[in-house]
């Protein structure tokens, strides 16, 4: 059967046809659109297309940045597509494809999880967490080899932790997630408030934002880290320390055997990974008396999200 895999981003709609390998056999990009009409055309498109190259294609996963209700069926909140407000995109595009193709829809974060358990580092796991480390901490959850996503569809928003009490403001309106001191945005600002508090020791990083602080970006953090950067190494420490306490909260709800952490951040490697390992089994209940996770850097690559919406639309019962 082939299956037709969509990963709605920020800034791009990426679609590929994927055979029950999950082998990505053909693939297309589009700008995304503001208007939810254009958006679900630029799908009905693609949809279209697979189907003059492959005849049937009876489903469809879609991968969407925002909450999913239970049903995945309904987006009920997206914080890049204002539209999306109890937005019944499924319903949608299956009217617009004659109700030939069974949609299903995804959240991004559980969508790159699966892809990782699927193809990725988590094979073979039983029991695995994904923290994505992008500019924001995204979360997925597999137990007993299967995504979980809770009563309501709201599992594993594992950026939102609340980990400190009156912390700092957080995007989603709270205070204090994990996501404030665990990102790439913690690093920028780890990094900065480093470079403030210690000028004598910032000449690399001052460098590399040609002199205006206020320009620093997390790759900028990475370069000087992997070189050897003291401040630099400093900022990986501090989000690799909260990094690890993130994972001993959620252990202690869900004992997994393996952490995958993903994101542009992890491109670093054992720099964010053994602060991240250490502060781990620190933070950890028990933890001369138990096993520990591993904790291991994604493998299964951009598309992953793309690849793991189809998966999950393919194995989805009737
Ligand atoms: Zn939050």
């Amino acid at each position: 059967m082939y299956t037709l895999g969509i990963d709605i981003g920020g800034t791009k709609i990426a679609g590929a046809i994927c055979d029950d390998d999950n082998k990505i056999i053909s693939q297309w990009r589009e700008p995304t659109p503001e208007d939810p009409d254009e958006i679900n055309a630029v799908i009905v498109e693609m949809y279209r297309k697979s189907v003059e190259l492959y005849g049937s294609v009876p489903r469809m996963g879609i991968s969407a940045a925002g909450n999913v209700k239970e049903d995945r069926r309904t987006v009920t909140f997206s914080a890049n597509i204002a539209q999306w407000i109890d937005y019944p995109l499924a319903d949608r595009i299956e009217e617009l494809t004659n109700h030939e193709c069974k949609v299903i829809v995804e959240n991004d974060a559980n969508c790159a999880g699966w892809g990782e358990y699927i193809l990725g580092t988590g094979r073979g796991s039983k029991n695995m967490v994904m923290l994505t480390v992008g500019t924001g901490l995204g979360g997925a959850i597999v137990i007993n080899g299967k995504l979980y996503r809770g009563s309501f569809g709201m599992a594993a928003e594992l950026g939102h932790l609340p980990m400190v009490s009156d912390g700092d403001f957080c995007g989603c309106g709270l205070r204090g997630c994990a996501e404030r001191y665990t990102s790439g945005n913690a690093l920028e600002h780890f990094a900065k408030s480093a470079v403030r508090r210690m000028p004598q020791k910032a000449k690399r990083l001052m460098e590399l934002c040609d002199g205006d602080i206020n320009t620093l970006e997390g790759k900028m953090v990475s370069q000087a880290a992997q070189e050897g950067d003291e401040l630099g190494l400093y900022a990986f420490g501090k989000i690799g320390e909260w990094l690890g306490r993130t994972m001993a909260a959620i252990a202690a709800v869900l004992d997994p055997d393996l952490f995958v952490i993903g994101g542009g951040v992890v491109s670093v490697g054992d720099i964010l990974l053994e602060p991240a390992r250490y502060n781990y089994v620190r933070f950890l209940q028990a933890a001369a008396y138990r096993e520990h996770a591993k904790v291991l850097a994604a493998t299964a690559g951009g598309d992953a999200g793309m690849i793991g919406a189809a998966d999950l639309a393919r194995i989805e019962e009737d």
